[in-house]
């Protein structure tokens, strides 16, 4: 089958859907790999990696003319017109983008969103939520570190002692955890708050406190144990318990790193400009939910934080706000490299050994969560 692999043209995208690992395997399973020249140059995959993995290096248009597609994001208006109908088309297609969806289906496509397969274990090794939230939650620290004028390690020296800085995760999904797991390794004294109490363990065992607000009613109870491991939004009641026990700890830390999301709902506000004119000067927040929240006062989507601006960096009452909407893209390499391995294992299911053509099992749970779009029309499942 042929197979083929667009150069990303989204804006900040430096992510490649097929690595020269992944190129590797196809190759050897028999199929014909058409690598767009330059696809992997900024997750330093040159085009003689791809050669020596052997792939072919082709232009765009035949990369998207293949039977097969493998990007990361969704296609533009002017790739989508390349592509072929009938032809199938895998990536991160986003499942709640109505529009794009209707217009996958009437390019004719059959469009697989890898980001809704179930969060269930034989799913985890295709599941790109997780593996570019790991990266997302590592990134967002570093960046924190590299903005904070100050250690995060408490350092004790001839010329006195440094305190370690205070950070506060906010949202314990997978980010979350590899956030709280990589400022523990910088050596910061770490508090997290989640909505779900089953993360509480979690936090703890990687040495962190959990913010902890008790639930008072049953419908609270049911909310927090959401559905699927998702969150599901919290009654009024609790939210503003929540929003004040972490107003506190906002008030006292040096960084807070937010990661809350629902799928398919404006992700919550969790640290208000209140909370933001209540931190120390030279702090830093770093909101992964960039461009996910509600429109905030500078007329774009804020995150967690309605001050964050997506994709800038600024100073609100002293305090610093990262507001990168791709994370792991700017560890474009890894993002890659796990990216490519999730596409690969999804691909076992739908091009088995030996086949020549996609199926399309919809017995399989997580073929029938991913498929969008075939045969004219939208399939998303509600
Ligand atoms: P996510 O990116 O959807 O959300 C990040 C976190 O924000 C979640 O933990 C969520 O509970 C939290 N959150 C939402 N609203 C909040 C609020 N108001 N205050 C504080 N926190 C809030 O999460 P994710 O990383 O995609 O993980 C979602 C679920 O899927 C988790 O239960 C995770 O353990 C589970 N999961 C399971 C598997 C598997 O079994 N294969 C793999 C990955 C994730």
């Amino acid at each position: 089958m042929r197979i083929g692999v667009p150069a990303e043209t989204a804006a900040l995208e430096t992510r490649v859907a097929v690595t020269p690992e992944t190129a590797k395997k196809l190759v050897a399973q028999g199929h014909t790999v058409l690598v767009q020249a330059g696809a992997g140059v900024a997750s330093s995959a040159p085009d003689q990696a791809y050669r020596a993995a052997g792939a072919e290096i082709v232009d765009a248009a035949t990369a998207l003319g293949a039977d097969l597609v493998l990007k990361v994001r969704g296609p533009s208006a002017d790739e989508l017109a390349q592509m072929k109908a009938g032809s199938t088309l895998v990536g991160m297609l986003n499942p709640f983008d109505a529009e794009g969806l209707q217009r996958l289906a009437a390019a004719g496509l059959t469009a697989f969103a890898l980001e809704a397969a179930p969060r269930t274990t034989r799913a985890q090794s295709m599941d790109v939520l997780s593996s570019q939230a790991n990266i997302a939650g590592y990134k967002a620290v570093m960046l924190a570190a590299n903005h904070y004028q100050r250690l995060f390690p408490m350092l004790m020296t001839a010329a006195g002692t440094i305190k370690a800085a205070r950070v506060v995760v906010l949202g314990v999904g997978v980010a979350g955890l590899q956030a709280i797991a990589t400022a523990k390794r910088l050596g910061a004294v770490i508090e997290a708050s989640d909505v779900r109490p089953a993360v509480k363990e979690q936090v703890e065992s990687l040495g962190a406190k959990f913010i902890d607000v008790p639930y008072e009613t049953d419908e609270e109870r049911e909310c927090a144990q959401g559905v699927g491991g998702y969150a599901r939004p919290m009654p009024q009641s609790w939210l503003d318990r929540q929003k004040a026990e972490v107003a506190k700890r906002v008030a006292q830390a040096d960084v807070v790193i937010s990661t809350a999301l629902i799928p398919g709902r404006p992700a919550p506000t969790l640290v208000t400009e209140d909370m933001v004119r209540s931190m120390k000067p030279g702090s830093v927040i770093v909101d992964i939910a960039a461009g996910r929240g509600p429109v905030g006062p500078h007329g774009q989507p804020g995150g967690n934080c309605p001050l964050t601006v997506p994709d800038q960096i600024v100073t609100a009452h002293g305090v610093t706000i990262v507001g990168h909407t791709n994370l792991p893209a700017m560890v474009a390499a890894d993002a890659s490299a796990l990216y490519a391995r999730n596409v690969l294992d999804f691909l076992k299911l739908v091009l088995p050994k030996d086949a020549t053509a996609v199926h399309v099992p919809l017995d399989d749970d997580i073929v029938a969560a991913c498929l969008m779009a075939q045969g004219g029309e939208v399939k998303r499942r509600a």
